[in-house]
């Protein structure tokens, strides 16, 4: 007779979310079937709009994917090869991606300890003649310090453009973040906090020109259908993922809460656990948690990793590979970032969504306790 066998915990369950939404998903779907309109249709119009009023900015831009908010967000701004964009080597490659893809140079600096996010001292330190923007990550759902931020952009005439495919409904003393730099790049990947059931992105900011070039750029250069101005992509939001993301956007706020309520419980249970520094949150900051990640000391974490993989227990690693490590990176000259290449050793991200339960963090944290 085998041991009963316990329940598998992911990373990440969509299921319940999916569960508490399901008729009115299927609603906003046969309503897209029944138009028969699946390309820039009025639920892409409305999306772009509540998401416009939600964050406080003038123009949010569907897009085919959070990467491609990037990619169309440095072009707008107008970095060109051999341009210097400063950012973090510790988020996800699309960041530097962005960069590399107009032959401008990533610049990558540590990161703080605490926060994950770049360290503010050394942005301020990596700027140059080349320097023509900034790229803050709002990683994990915790915004960065922006004030410090937006003055040496003043200071220094440089543009600013947000990351935010982790941070969707993060505050920022008390502004929503993408709506605080020249421009924010939003993702709505599955995974994240507002995630379509495909890809999808956003382009968010203030300015009517960065907006308009864009809309341009998004249906392949032209303002005018056949009348191309220059060279673009095809990167639409398609009518059904935004009929989705509409649904889902209204319950972001409490999905978002129920996240925090989620980290609050790890925090208070972890608080217990020697050798296992739980995330901070700063006080300019309200998280929204798109992972929950903590640090794993004394070089314990992999083991950690596979002792909870044994279990049935599903953890990720968000980065094991800090950009600048990439083999795509290694003609790249990089200053010392030690703070990033240890902590890519030490994080450990623990499932974590809107509706999880505490008795099941608390299998997590006991397995987790054990294998230490
Ligand atoms: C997910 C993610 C992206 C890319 O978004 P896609 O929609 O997958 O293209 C960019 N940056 C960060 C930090 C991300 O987490």
């Amino acid at each position: 007779m085998s041991a009963p066998t316990l329940t598998k915990i992911p990373v990440l369950d969509l299921k319940p979310e999916i569960a508490l939404i399901r008729d009115e998903l299927m609603a906003a779907i046969s309503g897209v079937l029944d138009s028969t309109q699946f390309i820039m249709g009025p639920n892409v119009k409305a999306f772009e709009q509540e998401v416009a009023d939600y964050l406080g900015v003038k123009h949010a831009v569907a897009l085919n994917s959070g990467t491609d908010a990037l990619v169309l967000g440095i072009h707008a701004l107008g970095i060109r090869p051999g341009d210097e964009v400063i950012t973090t080597p510790f988020t996800f490659f699309a960041t530097g991606e962005a960069i590399s893809h107009f032959r401008a140079t990533p610049v990558f600096v540590d990161i703080d300890p605490v926060t994950y996010n770049f360290d503010i001292e050394k942005v301020r330190a990596a700027i140059t003649p080349k320097t023509k923007a900034i790229l803050p990550v709002h990683l994990y759902g915790h915004a960065v310090d922006m004030d410090p931020i937006l003055a040496i952009a003043q200071e220094h005439g440089l543009k600013v453009l947000e990351d935010v495919a982790q941070a969707f409904g993060a505050d920022y003393k008390g502004r929503k973040v993408g709506s605080i730099g020249d421009a924010g790049a939003f993702s709505f990947f599955p995974s994240k906090n507002l995630g379509a059931f495909g890809d999808g992105g956003m382009f968010t900011t203030n300015d009517d020109g960065y907006a308009d070039t864009v809309r341009m750029l998004r249906v392949h250069g032209a303002r005018k259908k056949y009348y191309n101005e220059t060279v673009g992509v095809n990167s639409r939001l398609d009518e059904m993922q935004a009929a989705i993301l509409r649904v889902k956007f209204k319950h972001i706020d409490a999905w978002n809460a129920g996240r925090r309520e989620a980290a609050a419980r790890y925090n208070a249970m972890l608080s217990q656990v020697p050798g296992v520094i739980p995330p901070a949150t700063e006080d300019y900051a309200t998280h929204v948690f798109h992972q929950y990640t903590i640090r794993i000391l004394d070089g314990k974490r992999d083991g950690v990793q596979k002792a909870l993989d044994e279990q049935g227990i599903g953890t990720f690693v968000y980065y094991p590979v800090p950009l600048h490590k990439l083999p795509v990176y290694k003609d790249l000259p990089v200053g010392p970032v030690p703070v990033a290449d240890q902590l890519s050793g030490e994080v450990l991200s623990l499932p974590i969504w809107p509706t999880i339960e505490e008795g099941v963090q608390k299998r997590i944290v006991d397995a987790l306790a054990a294998a230490l």
